[in-house]
């Protein structure tokens, strides 16, 4: 039997949230049922739902950093059992045979990869994602949530941390190495404690001082307000590595200044309007500037299993669904940069109207 499941649904762009009922397909061999505890909201849900990046399919649940408990697992499982503790980040299925899914890194699946919401199954079916009480996903998708992590805080590593995890790692990120993360949002937020705990001396550009205190607390040396241009001008030539989460357009020629000869400038925040770089900006001292999305499977595990050694979890406000203009106000808020450092969804308060009655 297919399973019904609440969730919250956006009709069309611009619409409101809705609770809806919301059927989950019939567990295959290898598929895993998870009641899902709390949901994050990312900002690429809002671009989503929004249709800022085009290619939205609606009606779409959003909801890509889900974290629960198993509840059922099809007869081929093999790696986990009823009532252990699971993530889902923002892939559900892949190949798992072109040589990017063998190397782990299922994002760049040739076939490609299905997200998880938004995406076409390769049933033909529309992925919807956790703003929802369960979900249905193959094993091999599924992450193992460590027992030091609460729910909780942990459902937002499942974008947020990977996406930053994975980039701080590949550039370097450690002892001796000075990192810049600009905009202190759910991303960036995770990136300072993440760079942080591997060691680097990490600075926050921030759009003003407002959160220099937050900054601190979530482990930054330093905090610049980027409006500030004596702040930006002293800070020039002076980080190996700057990871850019911010969600609008940005001057990038103003941050590869910031970066010493080598350094890297890597972007993961995703605006839509094209950067602009003058061929010198980048040529002079060697400069890199780059891309990350989020990251396989392998690294997934690996960043919680990171997180949990360092005692790490997303700093979080928990909203209540049972009024879905909640959500929306959640929405608008995450847009003005107000969320202090990510919205995540208690599931459990979503609540369907009741069917209408029967004659
Ligand atoms: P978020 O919580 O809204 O954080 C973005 C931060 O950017 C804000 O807190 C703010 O920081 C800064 N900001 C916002 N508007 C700005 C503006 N107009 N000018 C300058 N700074 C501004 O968003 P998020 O969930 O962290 O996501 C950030 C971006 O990453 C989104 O575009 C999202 O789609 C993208 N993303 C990419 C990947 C990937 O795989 N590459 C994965 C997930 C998300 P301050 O207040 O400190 O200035
Ligand atoms: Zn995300």
């Amino acid at each position: 039997m297919p399973t019904t499941t609440p969730a919250l649904s956006v009709p069309s762009a611009g619409a409101p949230f809705e609770a809806v009922l919301l059927e989950r397909r019939d567990l295959r061999d290898d598929d895993v049922l998870i009641d899902i505890a709390y949901a994050g909201i990312c900002h690429s849900d809002i671009h989503t739902v929004r249709d800022e990046w085009g290619a939205a399919h609606y009606p779409i649940v959003t909801g890509h950093e889900i974290a629960g408990t198993v509840a059922a697992v099809g007869d081929g499982v093999t790696k986990f059992k009823v009532g252990d503790r699971v993530g889902v980040g923002c892939l559900v299925d892949s190949c798992g045979e072109c040589e990017p899914c063998k190397d782990g890194h299922e994002q760049f699946c040739t076939k490609p990869a299905v997200g998880t919401y938004n995406s076409r199954g390769y049933d033909g079916e529309w992925t919807a994602g956790g703003y929802s009480q369960q979900v249905v996903v193959t094993e091999r998708m599924v992450l193992r949530v460590p027992d030091g992590i609460g729910l909780d805080e942990a459902a937002p590593l499942l974008c947020a941390g990977i996406t930053t995890y994975s980039p701080l790692k590949r550039w370097g990120a450690g002892p001796g190495k000075k990192v810049a993360v600009v905009g202190v949002g759910g991303l960036g937020h995770m990136g300072v404690k993440i760079a942080a705990a591997m060691g680097a001396d990490v600075t926050t550009l921030s759009r003003s001082m407002d959160k220099a205190d937050d900054a601190a607390a979530l482990g930054a040396r330093q905090h610049v307000a980027t409006s500030d241009a004596d702040a930006m001008k002293a800070a020039r030539g002076t980080f190996d590595l700057i990871l850019n989460t911010v969600s609008a357009d940005l001057d990038m020629e103003a941050y590869l200044r910031l970066l010493k000869p080598f350094g890297a400038l890597v972007n993961v925040g995703l605006p839509t309007n094209p950067y602009s770089v003058r061929p010198f900006n980048l040529i002079g001292g060697n400069k890199v500037l780059t891309g990350s999305q989020i990251g396989g499977i392998p690294e997934t595990q690996e960043m919680l299993d990171f997180c949990a050694e360092h005692g790490l979890g997303a700093t979080i406000e928990t909203l209540d669904a049972s009024d879905t203009k909640t959500i929306d106000a959640a929405y608008d808020k995450v847009v003005a940069g107000g969320v202090r450092y990510r919205y995540v969804i208690d599931t459990s308060t979503i609540t369907p109207p009741p069917p209408p009655p029967t004659s």
